[in-house]
């Protein structure tokens, strides 16, 4: 049976298992009970397994990948141009998608009328780093410490500037490059072993939200829920497969059957930066696109580019105005518009990060932090889908990128024979 198919079952049976655990979903006969007994022990530990073993990729893989891309690259010229075509993809579609988020909760206006809820503020929330602090976070002061800590936007600028400078170097440089050539390629063996787990990890981290959560959470706050989910499905469903087939020549529906493992495991651990290492190993072994272009662009995309975060920090700012009675107007909106989209570059992949740098939205446009308390407690299954939406947004702007750097359609994503795909 094909990868996919067998982490699509995981899924089901991930939620139809963590449905039966739930508190309230009562099982005759005391079979609830049994289970919960019997399973809930083993599940844990094998959500925590996989996602550790994901974590353990990503510092590793991160450095090596963006060496050996940058080195790939060569010139330093044409190391701008990739960089600056994928700040701009990515600014680009971030914009497109806090534009739907805007669109969407002032058409729907789901916090009018909503009674205020209470809730605790987390912790993390009210030291508020703006944007300076974003700028000088990225740089490492050490970066072995970097490194340690996972702080991956600053392991991302160290790798850069090596790699950069690695380069210069010429013949001397190059035993360095092909030690990392050599480490890249361990790495990516390595995410082909765990990319076999998925369907496992996937399966046991479903089980275990939806044990926690249940469906009583869509009572309250539905129709925000609901408008965050429409709003991340225009843009993963209708603006980025129109940019892959129109500007990419890529058939959007073969791109995404190539990228199930990497898609459904963004959905159960809700974090980029840990799905990483699927991420990459999907677009390049899977889709075939080029390592040149993925190894550079995936890495950055996994940590600035969050489509999902931006639209959602968007959509539920414009909730909490809405729910205080406060009006937002059009140039608070566009406040909220640029502010989302530096929040959503300063979120870290790890869950919940967006919800943390809500407060550069809020603080921005003068708006209660208590806000942020009043959705935590919707905010995993939101987490879930928009870092769903984050990945295929890199994904995407990875495959069109790698076009716009002249490189060929890969076979395996080629329209239908009768098209003409470049
Ligand atoms: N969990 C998201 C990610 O890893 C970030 C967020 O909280 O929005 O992409």
């Amino acid at each position: 049976m094909k990868l996919h198919w067998k982490i699509l079952i995981g899924m089901a049976l991930g939620v139809i298992v963590g449905l039966l655990l739930n508190e309230s979903f009562v099982v005759g006969g005391g079979v609830g009970e049994l289970m919960r007994r019997l399973l809930q022990p083993i599940l844990g530990p094998i959500g925590t397994i996989f996602i550790t073993l994901l974590k353990m990729m990503i510092v590793p893989l991160i450095v090596a990948s963006m060496v050996v891309g940058v080195a790939r690259v060569g010139d330093i010229r044409k190391l701008g141009g990739l960089g600056g075509r994928t700040f701009v993809f990515y600014l680009v579609t971030t914009w497109a998608s806090v534009l739907v988020g805007l669109l969407v909760v002032n058409l729907i206006r789901p916090g009018v009328g909503a009674p205020p809820l209470s809730g605790e503020v987390p912790d993390a929330v009210k030291t508020d780093v703006g944007f300076w602090g974003i700028i000088i976070g990225m740089i490492p002061d050490n970066p072995i410490a970097a490194m340690a800590n996972m702080d991956i936007l600053p392991v991302i600028v160290f790798s850069l500037f090596f790699g950069a400078i690695l380069t210069t170097l010429g013949d001397r440089g190059l035993p360095l490059i092909n030690v990392f050539e050599s480490l890249n390629e361990v790495m990516m063996k390595m995410a082909d072993v765990i990319i076999r787990f998925t369907p496992i990890g996937v399966f046991a981290l479903l089980a275990n939200v939806v044990a926690e959560t249940g469906t009583s959470i869509f009572a309250n706050l539905g129709k925000y829920m609901l408008t965050v989910i429409l709003g991340l499905s225009v843009h993963a469903l209708i603006t980025l497969p129109l940019i892959l087939k129109y500007i990419g020549r890529i058939s959007p529906v073969r791109y995404v059957s190539k990228l199930t493992p990497a898609l459904t495991t963004a959905f159960s651990t809700a974090s980029s930066s840990a799905t990483l290492p699927i991420t990459i190993d999907c677009v390049e072994s899977r889709a075939g696109v080029s390592s040149r272009v993925s190894s550079f662009v995936l890495p950055i995309g996994a940590t600035i580019n969050m489509d999902g975060t931006a639209l959602y920090e968007s959509v539920a700012a414009v909730f909490i105005a809405q729910v205080y009675g406060i009006e937002l107007s059009w140039t608070q909106q566009m406040v909220v518009f640029l502010t989302a989209t530096l929040a959503a570059v300063g979120a870290a992949g790890i869950p919940s990060a967006g919800l943390v740098t809500m407060a550069i939205v809020l603080n921005a446009v003068g708006l209660p932090l208590e806000g942020i308390g009043m959705i935590l407690a919707v905010d995993r299954m939101l987490d879930m889908c928009r870092t769903t939406v984050n990945v295929w947004g890199d994904t995407v702007g990875c495959a069109v990128i790698s076009r716009l750097e002249r490189e060929d359609v890969p076979p395996q994503l080629r329209h239908a024979p009768s098209q003409k795909s470049s």
